[in-house]
């Protein structure tokens, strides 16, 4: 296990995030959409809670299935990494 690969990818996690907050509009697209699938894949997989910011990628999802579906093949891909 490396200790410094992980805290890399969580302040890259934290980068996105903080990205997420100044640009995320209340109505997002599915090409918005997408750009934060990978963080909020991670938060999921990792059962961590999903921050308030990323919260309109999740009513997004609760909206639209296809991108519902390529979250779901994003986080099985992530698992059996
Ligand atoms: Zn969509």
């Amino acid at each position: 296990m490396d200790a410094d690969s992980h805290s890399d990818r969580w302040s890259q996690l934290n980068r996105i995030v903080g990205m997420a907050m100044s640009v995320l509009p209340h109505e997002l697209g599915c090409d918005d959409c997408l750009e934060f699938f990978a963080a909020f894949a991670d938060y999921h997989l990792n059962g961590t809670a999903i921050p308030e910011s990323l919260r309109p990628v999740s009513e997004h999802l609760d909206r639209c299935p296809a991108c519902l579906e390529e979250m779901r093949i994003l986080v099985q891909a992530m698992k059996s990494e």
